[in-house]
């Protein structure tokens, strides 16, 4: 946690900084609150919640009558935190169940980071001492089974990859029935993210999630977003989140962005909690989503 703590704190406190000192200004006029917002919408809050944060906190600000750092920090959090809806449930389903493994399946554009993010969970799963398949049905570009079978090795997880261009259905069918039949807790498939059609798009993951639950249930479709991207990234999510059940989602690349607000507004548009987040690229650099940690990360 110290370390999730570190390494957000480095990119993201330079909104909640900035946040800080405008609430703390002499004085604050329309003027002010405009730039709260706007810098609220610069973090890619989105404008909804930035009104609201706004809305909010002016009301309180003048009821209170006070600016004092601490009280304008704790209200601020406050506010964060209500957006972020912190009772939401997050928990990623690995458990496994009646003899059939969980099936998570990693959904999302290219390059957003859905590899790294399934070697990421299964080394995680591992640790924890849980038996994880791999399933590469990626199949369109074949460095994204190399790239996972790297990963499997990495962290102790068999890889079920065919050759390019194999129906991706196929080997999603191969990895769960390798889950099965080893026993494993876990199998996660990681898929492709061509956004061709939206048609296109349904078909494959369609047929993907159906040959899988020949065998066993999805557990989760988690939908991985690169925070980096801003509003392309939210667009891409809502095309995926309109033709997959989506369960939860993994913001990726946090490190390299100070805009976290895409966290609020992802959540918010989607409707789906933010269950996982990437701060980088190595082994370890997944995190589980902890909306406290992140706001106090912005505001340090
Ligand atoms: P895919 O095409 O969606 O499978 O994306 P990849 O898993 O191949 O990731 C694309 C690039 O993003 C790679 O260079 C990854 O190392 C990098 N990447 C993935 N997750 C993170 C992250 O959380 N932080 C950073 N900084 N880089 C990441």
């Amino acid at each position: 946690l110290v370390r999730l703590r570190a390494r957000l704190a480095r990119s993201q406190n330079v909104f909640g900084q900035g946040l800080l000192s405008l609430l703390s200004a002499d004085k604050l006029d329309d003027d002010s609150w405009e730039e709260i917002e706007d810098t609220l919408i610069t973090a890619d809050v989105g404008t909804t919640s930035a009104a609201q944060i706004v809305e909010s906190l002016r009301t309180k600000v003048k009821v209170l009558g006070t600016r004092s750092p601490e009280e304008v920090r704790g209200l601020l959090r406050t506010e964060l935190l209500a957006q972020l809806n912190p009772d939401l449930d997050r928990t990623v389903r690995t458990e496994g169940h009646s003899g059939t493994p969980s099936v998570l399946m990693v959904v999302g554009v290219n390059g957003t980071g859905k590899t790294t993010t399934s070697g990421k969970l299964a080394r995680v799963l591992v640790g924890d001492g849980r038996s994880v398949v791999l399933g590469a049905a990626d199949t369109f570009r074949a460095a994204a089974a190399d790239q996972l079978e790297t990963w499997g090795a990495r962290v102790g997880a068999p890889v079920v990859r065919k050759d390019e261009g194999a129906d991706p259905a196929s080997v999603a069918y191969d990895a769960v029935s390798r889950g099965v039949a080893d026993g494993a807790d876990a199998v996660i498939i990681d898929t492709a993210g061509r956004l061709h059609t939206k048609v296109g798009l349904m078909d494959e993951l369609g047929k993907v999630k159906r040959v899988i639950e020949k065998k066993s249930q999805v557990d989760e479709v988690l939908l991985v977003l690169d925070a980096t991207t801003g509003q392309n990234g939210l667009r891409q999510a809502r095309v995926f989140s309109e033709v997959v059940n989506v369960t939860g989602i993994v913001l990726t690349k946090l490190d390299g962005t100070a805009k976290g607000g895409i966290i609020i507004q992802v959540q918010r548009e989607l409707g789906v909690p933010v269950k996982l987040v990437g701060l980088g690229e190595g082994p370890d650099d997944l995190a589980p989503f902890d909306p406290e940690a992140f706001v106090d990360a912005i505001l340090d």
